[in-house]
């Protein structure tokens, strides 16, 4: 999967939701996040991203937003 990190924080951008072929970004508390479980692993969304915030959880780091991510994905 693919997780947004903090550098999306205050980004008012929404250029990896509208890329997305599955829909799976969601509204964080101030930032978007991406379903882990509906996230089909494309990386079409990461070089859209103009804050550098998104990255597949093998990276280095990226491993701990997975369940940040998936909270906030299945808060609403
Ligand atoms: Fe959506 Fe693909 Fe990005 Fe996953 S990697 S969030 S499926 S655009």
């Amino acid at each position: 999967t693919y997780v947004v990190m903090d550098n999306c924080i205050a980004c008012k951008y929404t250029d990896c939701v509208e890329v997305c072929p599955v829909d799976c970004f969601y509204e964080g508390e101030n930032m978007l996040v991406i379903h882990p479980d509906e996230c089909i692993d494309c990386g079409v969304c990461e070089p859209e991203c103009p804050a550098d915030a998104i990255r597949p959880d093998t990276e280095p780091g990226a491993e701990a937003w997975v369940e940040f991510n998936r909270k906030f994905s299945e808060i609403w």
